[in-house]
Protein backbone atom coordinates (compact mmCIF):
# COMPACT_ATOMS: atom_id res chain seq x y z
CA UNK A 1 0.00 0.00 0.00
CA UNK A 2 1.44 3.27 -0.81
CA UNK A 3 1.76 5.82 2.14
CA UNK A 4 -1.25 8.80 2.19
CA UNK A 5 0.99 12.07 1.31
CA UNK A 6 -1.36 14.75 1.06
CA UNK A 7 -0.07 17.29 3.77
CA UNK A 8 -3.37 18.54 5.17
CA UNK A 9 -4.31 14.91 5.38
CA UNK A 10 -0.87 14.21 7.25
CA UNK A 11 -1.60 17.47 9.60
CA UNK A 12 -4.65 16.11 10.51
CA UNK A 13 -3.85 12.62 11.23
CA UNK A 14 -1.17 13.68 13.35
CA UNK A 15 -3.73 15.31 14.92
CA UNK A 16 -6.04 12.67 15.31
CA UNK A 17 -3.63 10.46 17.00
CA UNK A 18 -2.82 13.43 20.05
CA UNK A 19 -6.69 14.01 20.44
CA UNK A 20 -7.37 10.44 20.44
CA UNK A 21 -4.00 9.93 23.41
CA UNK A 22 -5.56 12.91 24.87
CA UNK A 23 -9.34 11.85 24.88
CA UNK A 24 -9.93 15.21 23.46
CA UNK A 25 -13.85 15.87 23.38
CA UNK A 26 -15.12 15.13 19.79
CA UNK A 27 -16.57 18.35 19.23
CA UNK A 28 -13.21 20.09 20.24
CA UNK A 29 -11.27 17.79 18.14
CA UNK A 30 -13.67 18.37 14.99
CA UNK A 31 -13.11 22.24 15.17
CA UNK A 32 -9.28 21.71 15.44
CA UNK A 33 -9.30 19.48 12.56
CA UNK A 34 -10.31 22.30 10.33
CA UNK A 35 -9.16 26.09 9.41
CA UNK A 36 -11.54 28.64 11.53
CA UNK A 37 -11.07 30.86 8.07
CA UNK A 38 -9.80 30.98 4.64
CA UNK A 39 -9.67 33.67 1.95
CA UNK A 40 -9.24 32.70 -1.39
CA UNK A 41 -8.53 35.42 -4.15
CA UNK A 42 -8.37 36.21 -7.63
CA UNK A 43 -5.14 38.88 -8.98
CA UNK A 44 -5.45 40.63 -12.11
CA UNK A 45 -1.79 41.35 -12.77
CA UNK A 46 -0.42 43.65 -15.48
CA UNK A 47 2.96 42.24 -17.02
CA UNK A 48 6.01 43.63 -18.05
CA UNK A 49 4.76 42.95 -22.02
CA UNK A 50 1.42 44.35 -21.58
CA UNK A 51 -0.31 41.10 -21.17
CA UNK A 52 -2.57 40.75 -18.30
CA UNK A 53 -2.04 37.47 -16.17
CA UNK A 54 -4.60 36.08 -12.95
CA UNK A 55 -3.38 34.18 -10.18
CA UNK A 56 -5.11 32.20 -7.90
CA UNK A 57 -3.90 33.11 -4.23
CA UNK A 58 -4.97 31.77 -0.55
CA UNK A 59 -4.39 33.10 3.08
CA UNK A 60 -5.60 30.49 5.47
CA UNK A 61 -6.09 31.72 9.32
CA UNK A 62 -6.07 28.04 11.16
CA UNK A 63 -7.16 28.82 14.49
CA UNK A 64 -6.14 32.28 16.20
CA UNK A 65 -7.39 31.44 20.51
CA UNK A 66 -3.98 32.24 21.62
CA UNK A 67 -3.62 35.75 19.67
CA UNK A 68 -3.16 36.58 15.84
CA UNK A 69 -2.28 34.29 13.19
CA UNK A 70 1.04 34.05 12.38
CA UNK A 71 2.27 32.36 9.29
CA UNK A 72 4.68 32.83 5.85
CA UNK A 73 3.79 33.63 2.60
CA UNK A 74 4.80 31.32 -0.38
CA UNK A 75 4.80 31.97 -3.81
CA UNK A 76 5.34 28.63 -5.87
CA UNK A 77 4.06 27.19 -9.12
CA UNK A 78 2.55 24.11 -7.13
CA UNK A 79 1.00 25.91 -4.46
CA UNK A 80 -2.06 24.34 -3.32
CA UNK A 81 -4.97 25.18 -0.99
CA UNK A 82 -4.24 21.36 1.24
CA UNK A 83 -0.69 22.63 1.54
CA UNK A 84 -1.43 26.11 2.92
CA UNK A 85 -4.29 24.66 4.81
CA UNK A 86 -1.31 21.93 6.61
CA UNK A 87 1.31 24.28 6.85
CA UNK A 88 -1.27 26.53 8.72
CA UNK A 89 -2.16 23.82 10.95
CA UNK A 90 1.77 23.61 11.80
CA UNK A 91 2.17 27.01 12.82
CA UNK A 92 -0.98 26.83 15.18
CA UNK A 93 0.98 23.44 17.07
CA UNK A 94 4.44 25.57 16.45
CA UNK A 95 3.08 29.21 17.97
CA UNK A 96 1.60 26.91 20.76
CA UNK A 97 4.96 24.49 21.35
CA UNK A 98 7.25 27.87 22.29
CA UNK A 99 4.46 29.37 24.50
CA UNK A 100 4.64 32.22 21.93
CA UNK A 101 1.06 34.34 22.22
CA UNK A 102 -0.17 33.64 18.27
CA UNK A 103 -2.21 31.41 16.72
CA UNK A 104 -1.34 29.56 13.15
CA UNK A 105 -2.23 30.88 9.50
CA UNK A 106 -0.19 30.69 6.18
CA UNK A 107 -0.57 32.03 2.70
CA UNK A 108 -0.02 31.47 -0.64
CA UNK A 109 -0.19 32.40 -4.31
CA UNK A 110 0.43 29.58 -7.62
CA UNK A 111 2.91 31.68 -9.31
CA UNK A 112 6.51 31.07 -10.46
CA UNK A 113 8.62 33.97 -9.05
CA UNK A 114 11.46 32.40 -11.10
CA UNK A 115 9.88 33.81 -14.59
CA UNK A 116 9.08 37.12 -13.12
CA UNK A 117 10.39 40.29 -13.13
CA UNK A 118 11.21 42.46 -9.46
CA UNK A 119 8.04 44.93 -11.47
CA UNK A 120 6.00 41.90 -12.11
CA UNK A 121 6.76 40.58 -8.30
CA UNK A 122 5.93 43.87 -6.72
CA UNK A 123 2.49 44.36 -8.96
CA UNK A 124 1.74 40.65 -7.46
CA UNK A 125 2.48 41.22 -4.27
CA UNK A 126 0.46 44.77 -3.47
CA UNK A 127 -2.48 43.01 -5.75
CA UNK A 128 -2.45 40.34 -3.02
CA UNK A 129 -2.20 42.96 0.06
CA UNK A 130 -5.16 44.72 -1.41
CA UNK A 131 -7.49 41.69 -1.40
CA UNK A 132 -6.11 39.83 2.01
CA UNK A 133 -5.29 43.48 2.96
CA UNK A 134 -9.03 43.21 5.00
CA UNK A 135 -8.47 39.80 6.72
CA UNK A 136 -4.62 40.80 7.86
CA UNK A 137 -3.15 43.13 10.38
CA UNK A 138 -1.35 43.23 13.48
CA UNK A 139 -4.18 41.96 16.00
CA UNK A 140 -5.24 39.61 13.61
CA UNK A 141 -2.73 37.90 11.40
CA UNK A 142 0.50 38.69 11.16
CA UNK A 143 2.37 36.94 7.09
CA UNK A 144 6.28 36.22 7.14
CA UNK A 145 8.77 35.11 4.05
CA UNK A 146 8.51 31.83 3.26
CA UNK A 147 9.49 29.46 0.14
CA UNK A 148 10.42 31.91 -2.67
CA UNK A 149 9.03 35.44 -0.72
CA UNK A 150 11.73 37.54 0.79
CA UNK A 151 12.57 40.43 2.90
CA UNK A 152 11.55 42.72 -0.50
CA UNK A 153 8.45 41.09 -0.88
CA UNK A 154 7.58 41.81 2.81
CA UNK A 155 8.86 45.70 2.33
CA UNK A 156 6.07 45.89 -0.52
CA UNK A 157 3.52 44.33 1.27
CA UNK A 158 3.99 46.12 4.39
CA UNK A 159 3.62 49.54 2.25
CA UNK A 160 0.96 49.19 0.61
CA UNK A 161 -0.97 47.63 3.61
CA UNK A 162 0.22 50.66 5.39
CA UNK A 163 -1.24 53.00 1.99
CA UNK A 164 -4.86 51.11 2.45
CA UNK A 165 -4.50 52.06 6.32
CA UNK A 166 -3.12 55.98 5.91
CA UNK A 167 -0.04 55.38 8.25
CA UNK A 168 2.60 53.45 8.66
CA UNK A 169 1.65 49.87 9.98
CA UNK A 170 5.16 47.89 10.27
CA UNK A 171 3.41 45.11 12.38
CA UNK A 172 1.38 43.88 10.17
CA UNK A 173 4.30 41.62 8.54
CA UNK A 174 7.71 40.50 9.91
CA UNK A 175 10.76 39.10 8.15
CA UNK A 176 11.06 42.92 7.07
CA UNK A 177 14.31 44.09 6.09
CA UNK A 178 16.38 45.58 9.28
CA UNK A 179 15.84 49.21 8.03
CA UNK A 180 11.96 48.81 7.73
CA UNK A 181 11.47 46.91 10.96
CA UNK A 182 13.16 43.95 10.74
CA UNK A 183 14.50 42.09 13.80
CA UNK A 184 18.16 41.58 14.63
CA UNK A 185 18.60 37.90 14.10
CA UNK A 186 15.81 37.07 11.90
CA UNK A 187 17.95 35.48 9.07
CA UNK A 188 19.46 32.16 10.93
CA UNK A 189 16.87 31.88 13.74
CA UNK A 190 15.41 28.71 12.31
CA UNK A 191 18.80 27.09 12.45
CA UNK A 192 19.87 28.57 15.42
CA UNK A 193 16.52 27.84 17.20
CA UNK A 194 17.13 23.80 15.91
CA UNK A 195 20.95 24.10 17.34
CA UNK A 196 19.45 25.04 20.85
CA UNK A 197 17.22 21.91 20.71
CA UNK A 198 19.93 19.49 19.77
CA UNK A 199 22.10 21.04 22.19
CA UNK A 200 19.71 20.15 24.79
CA UNK A 201 18.83 16.53 23.42
CA UNK A 202 22.53 16.06 23.84
CA UNK A 203 22.39 16.61 27.75
CA UNK A 204 19.38 14.86 28.10
CA UNK A 205 20.81 11.67 25.59
CA UNK A 206 23.94 11.81 27.44
CA UNK A 207 25.58 12.48 24.30
CA UNK A 208 28.96 14.71 23.52
CA UNK A 209 28.19 16.63 20.62
CA UNK A 210 31.88 18.12 20.14
CA UNK A 211 33.04 16.40 17.16
CA UNK A 212 29.64 14.57 16.70
CA UNK A 213 29.56 13.61 12.75
CA UNK A 214 26.63 15.10 10.88
CA UNK A 215 24.82 15.15 7.44
CA UNK A 216 22.37 17.94 6.11
CA UNK A 217 19.94 17.66 3.39
CA UNK A 218 19.48 21.18 1.60
CA UNK A 219 21.73 24.37 1.87
CA UNK A 220 19.47 27.27 1.81
CA UNK A 221 19.07 29.41 4.90
CA UNK A 222 18.09 26.31 7.12
CA UNK A 223 20.79 23.93 5.53
CA UNK A 224 23.52 26.27 5.44
CA UNK A 225 23.03 28.37 8.58
CA UNK A 226 22.57 24.71 10.28
CA UNK A 227 26.60 23.84 9.31
CA UNK A 228 27.42 27.15 10.12
CA UNK A 229 25.85 27.35 13.94
CA UNK A 230 26.10 23.34 14.56
CA UNK A 231 29.96 24.05 13.74
CA UNK A 232 30.19 27.17 15.71
CA UNK A 233 27.90 26.72 18.83
CA UNK A 234 28.01 22.91 19.47
CA UNK A 235 31.53 21.51 17.55
CA UNK A 236 29.75 19.37 15.29
CA UNK A 237 31.62 17.83 12.48
CA UNK A 238 29.40 17.73 9.01
CA UNK A 239 30.61 15.63 7.01
CA UNK A 240 27.78 16.21 4.25
CA UNK A 241 25.80 18.61 2.84
CA UNK A 242 23.16 18.71 -0.13
CA UNK A 243 21.24 20.34 -2.48
CA UNK A 244 18.60 19.85 -5.31
CA UNK A 245 21.54 18.65 -7.71
CA UNK A 246 22.73 16.19 -4.91
CA UNK A 247 25.74 15.74 -1.92
CA UNK A 248 29.00 15.99 -1.15
CA UNK A 249 30.79 14.07 1.21
CA UNK A 250 34.21 14.59 3.50
CA UNK A 251 34.96 12.28 5.94
CA UNK A 252 37.35 14.99 7.86
CA UNK A 253 34.58 17.62 7.85
CA UNK A 254 33.35 20.08 4.81
CA UNK A 255 34.32 23.76 5.21
CA UNK A 256 32.11 25.89 5.58
CA UNK A 257 32.60 28.72 4.04
CA UNK A 258 33.92 26.58 1.08
CA UNK A 259 30.86 24.88 0.04
CA UNK A 260 28.98 28.58 0.73
CA UNK A 261 31.58 30.15 -1.47
CA UNK A 262 30.88 27.38 -3.97
CA UNK A 263 27.31 27.09 -4.01
CA UNK A 264 27.19 31.07 -4.38
CA UNK A 265 29.55 30.98 -7.39
CA UNK A 266 27.67 28.01 -9.24
CA UNK A 267 24.32 27.51 -7.82
CA UNK A 268 25.12 24.20 -5.99
CA UNK A 269 27.45 22.45 -3.27
CA UNK A 270 28.11 19.94 -5.99
CA UNK A 271 31.30 20.03 -7.61
CA UNK A 272 33.62 21.40 -4.61
CA UNK A 273 36.82 20.03 -5.19
CA UNK A 274 38.21 16.97 -3.81
CA UNK A 275 34.76 15.96 -2.43
CA UNK A 276 32.73 12.63 -2.88
CA UNK A 277 29.71 13.14 -4.46
CA UNK A 278 26.29 11.07 -3.61
CA UNK A 279 22.64 11.17 -3.64
CA UNK A 280 20.32 13.10 -1.19
CA UNK A 281 18.55 9.39 -0.61
CA UNK A 282 22.03 8.40 0.21
CA UNK A 283 22.87 11.55 2.31
CA UNK A 284 19.56 10.00 4.68
CA UNK A 285 21.01 6.63 5.24
CA UNK A 286 24.95 7.79 6.12
CA UNK A 287 26.32 6.25 9.00
CA UNK A 288 26.16 10.20 10.91
CA UNK A 289 25.51 10.83 14.69
CA UNK A 290 23.27 13.99 13.54
CA UNK A 291 20.63 13.92 10.37
CA UNK A 292 19.10 17.52 9.29
CA UNK A 293 16.68 17.63 7.00
CA UNK A 294 16.60 21.03 5.79
CA UNK A 295 14.48 20.71 2.39
CA UNK A 296 11.66 19.27 1.17
CA UNK A 297 8.59 17.29 2.82
CA UNK A 298 8.12 13.36 3.10
CA UNK A 299 12.03 12.42 2.54
CA UNK A 300 12.33 9.92 5.06
CA UNK A 301 9.23 7.32 4.40
CA UNK A 302 8.40 3.68 5.44
CA UNK A 303 10.51 2.85 2.93
CA UNK A 304 14.00 4.13 3.79
CA UNK A 305 13.35 4.80 7.42
CA UNK A 306 14.57 1.35 8.73
CA UNK A 307 17.90 2.48 7.11
CA UNK A 308 18.56 5.96 9.18
CA UNK A 309 21.54 5.22 10.95
CA UNK A 310 21.58 8.98 13.02
CA UNK A 311 21.07 8.56 16.28
CA UNK A 312 19.18 12.18 16.53
CA UNK A 313 17.23 13.52 13.56
CA UNK A 314 16.24 17.74 13.54
CA UNK A 315 14.01 18.32 11.40
CA UNK A 316 14.47 22.07 10.34
CA UNK A 317 12.19 21.00 6.68
CA UNK A 318 8.27 21.00 7.23
CA UNK A 319 7.10 17.70 6.91
CA UNK A 320 10.25 15.27 6.26
CA UNK A 321 8.88 12.50 8.22
CA UNK A 322 5.73 10.39 6.95
CA UNK A 323 4.10 9.22 9.99
CA UNK A 324 4.90 5.26 8.83
CA UNK A 325 8.19 6.45 8.82
CA UNK A 326 7.81 7.84 12.55
CA UNK A 327 6.69 5.03 13.99
CA UNK A 328 10.18 3.05 12.41
CA UNK A 329 12.59 5.58 13.57
CA UNK A 330 10.81 5.34 17.31
CA UNK A 331 11.23 1.61 16.92
CA UNK A 332 14.24 1.62 16.34
CA UNK A 333 15.68 4.32 18.62
CA UNK A 334 16.24 7.23 16.75
CA UNK A 335 15.72 10.59 18.92
CA UNK A 336 13.52 12.85 16.64
CA UNK A 337 12.94 16.93 17.19
CA UNK A 338 10.07 17.00 15.11
CA UNK A 339 9.64 19.79 12.44
CA UNK A 340 7.21 22.23 14.70
CA UNK A 341 9.98 22.19 17.47
CA UNK A 342 13.34 22.09 15.89
CA UNK A 343 12.37 25.07 13.46
CA UNK A 344 10.34 27.18 15.85
CA UNK A 345 13.51 29.77 16.18
CA UNK A 346 11.94 31.55 12.80
CA UNK A 347 8.45 32.45 14.18
CA UNK A 348 10.03 32.90 17.34
CA UNK A 349 12.19 35.98 15.90
CA UNK A 350 9.44 36.92 14.33
CA UNK A 351 7.50 37.53 17.23
CA UNK A 352 10.12 39.25 18.62
CA UNK A 353 10.05 41.56 15.65
CA UNK A 354 6.59 42.36 15.83
CA UNK A 355 7.35 43.17 19.93
CA UNK A 356 9.75 45.55 18.63
CA UNK A 357 7.25 47.18 16.49
CA UNK A 358 4.32 47.57 18.98
CA UNK A 359 6.86 49.25 20.99
CA UNK A 360 8.78 51.16 18.50
CA UNK A 361 11.79 50.18 20.18
CA UNK A 362 14.62 47.90 18.51
CA UNK A 363 17.07 44.70 20.49
CA UNK A 364 20.66 44.06 20.12
CA UNK A 365 21.70 40.40 18.77
CA UNK A 366 22.68 39.91 22.32
CA UNK A 367 18.74 40.36 23.65
CA UNK A 368 17.54 38.17 20.50
CA UNK A 369 19.88 35.19 21.22
CA UNK A 370 18.63 35.18 24.87
CA UNK A 371 15.12 35.78 24.04
CA UNK A 372 15.30 32.92 21.19
CA UNK A 373 17.36 30.32 23.80
CA UNK A 374 15.17 30.42 26.40
CA UNK A 375 11.86 29.75 24.31
CA UNK A 376 13.87 26.83 22.36
CA UNK A 377 15.21 25.72 25.52
CA UNK A 378 11.80 25.63 27.68
CA UNK A 379 9.68 23.99 24.74
CA UNK A 380 12.51 21.55 24.39
CA UNK A 381 12.14 20.21 27.79
CA UNK A 382 8.01 20.50 27.71
CA UNK A 383 8.39 17.78 24.79
CA UNK A 384 10.90 16.08 25.73
CA UNK A 385 9.09 15.28 29.59
CA UNK A 386 6.02 14.84 28.18
CA UNK A 387 7.28 12.22 25.86
CA UNK A 388 9.12 10.66 28.80
CA UNK A 389 5.71 10.62 31.29
CA UNK A 390 3.25 9.49 28.58
CA UNK A 391 6.26 7.11 26.72
CA UNK A 392 5.27 7.93 23.29
CA UNK A 393 7.42 9.69 20.77
CA UNK A 394 8.83 13.26 20.76
CA UNK A 395 6.23 14.09 17.84
CA UNK A 396 3.73 13.13 19.23
CA UNK A 397 4.60 14.25 22.89
CA UNK A 398 5.02 17.89 20.87
CA UNK A 399 1.29 17.71 19.83
CA UNK A 400 0.05 16.86 23.41
CA UNK A 401 1.85 19.80 24.42
CA UNK A 402 0.26 22.15 21.86
CA UNK A 403 -2.88 20.61 21.45
CA UNK A 404 -3.52 21.09 25.13
CA UNK A 405 -2.18 24.64 25.31
CA UNK A 406 -4.63 25.54 21.79
CA UNK A 407 -7.56 23.62 23.05
CA UNK A 408 -7.64 25.56 26.46
CA UNK A 409 -7.76 28.39 25.23
CA UNK A 410 -10.41 27.77 22.87
CA UNK A 411 -12.67 26.53 25.85
CA UNK A 412 -11.67 29.60 27.85
CA UNK A 413 -13.38 31.78 24.95
CA UNK A 414 -16.17 29.39 24.83
CA UNK A 415 -15.94 28.91 21.39
CA UNK A 416 -16.35 24.67 21.95
P1 LIG B 1 15.65 27.63 0.78
O1 LIG B 1 14.84 27.83 -0.44
O2 LIG B 1 16.51 28.72 1.31
O3 LIG B 1 16.58 26.31 0.61
C1 LIG B 1 16.09 25.08 0.21
C2 LIG B 1 17.28 24.20 -0.12
O4 LIG B 1 16.79 22.89 -0.41
C3 LIG B 1 18.06 24.65 -1.34
O5 LIG B 1 19.44 24.50 -1.09
C4 LIG B 1 17.63 23.66 -2.42
O6 LIG B 1 18.64 23.43 -3.39
C5 LIG B 1 17.43 22.43 -1.59
N1 LIG B 1 16.61 21.42 -2.26
C6 LIG B 1 15.57 21.59 -3.11
N2 LIG B 1 15.14 20.41 -3.56
C7 LIG B 1 15.93 19.47 -3.00
C8 LIG B 1 15.99 18.07 -3.07
N3 LIG B 1 15.17 17.37 -3.86
N4 LIG B 1 16.92 17.43 -2.33
C9 LIG B 1 17.78 18.12 -1.55
N5 LIG B 1 17.78 19.44 -1.45
C10 LIG B 1 16.87 20.11 -2.16
O7 LIG B 1 14.58 27.18 1.90
P2 LIG B 1 14.73 27.24 3.48
O8 LIG B 1 14.17 28.52 3.96
O9 LIG B 1 16.10 26.82 3.89
O10 LIG B 1 13.67 26.10 3.90
C11 LIG B 1 14.02 24.73 3.88
C12 LIG B 1 13.00 23.97 4.72
O11 LIG B 1 12.99 24.53 6.03
C13 LIG B 1 11.55 24.07 4.21
O12 LIG B 1 10.87 22.86 4.53
C14 LIG B 1 10.98 25.20 5.04
O13 LIG B 1 9.56 25.13 5.13
C15 LIG B 1 11.65 24.93 6.36
N6 LIG B 1 11.66 26.09 7.24
C16 LIG B 1 12.39 27.20 6.94
C17 LIG B 1 12.33 28.29 7.78
C18 LIG B 1 13.15 29.52 7.53
O14 LIG B 1 13.08 30.44 8.37
N7 LIG B 1 13.92 29.60 6.48
C19 LIG B 1 11.50 28.26 8.94
C20 LIG B 1 10.78 27.11 9.22
C21 LIG B 1 10.87 26.02 8.36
Amino acid sequence: MTEELNPFEIAQRQLDEAAEFLGLEPGMHAFLREPMRELHVTLPVRMDDGSLQVFKGFRVQYNDARGPAKGGLRFHPNETIDTVRALAAWMTWKTAVVDIPLGGGKGGVVCNPKEMSQRELERLSRAYIRQVGRIIGPKSDVPAPDVYTNPQIMAWMMDEYSALQGHSEPGVITGKPLALGGSAGRMDATARGGMYCLREAGKVLGMDLKGATAAIQGYGNAGYYAQLLGEELLGLNVVCVSDSQGGIFCEDGLECQDVKGHKDETGTCVGLPDMETLSNEELLELDVDVLVPAALENVITAENAGRVKAKIVVELANGPTTPEADEILRKNGVYVIPDFLANAGGVVVSYFEGVQNAYNYYWDLEQVYEGLDSKMTAAFHAVHQMAQAKKVHNRLAAYLVAVVRVAGAVKLRGWV
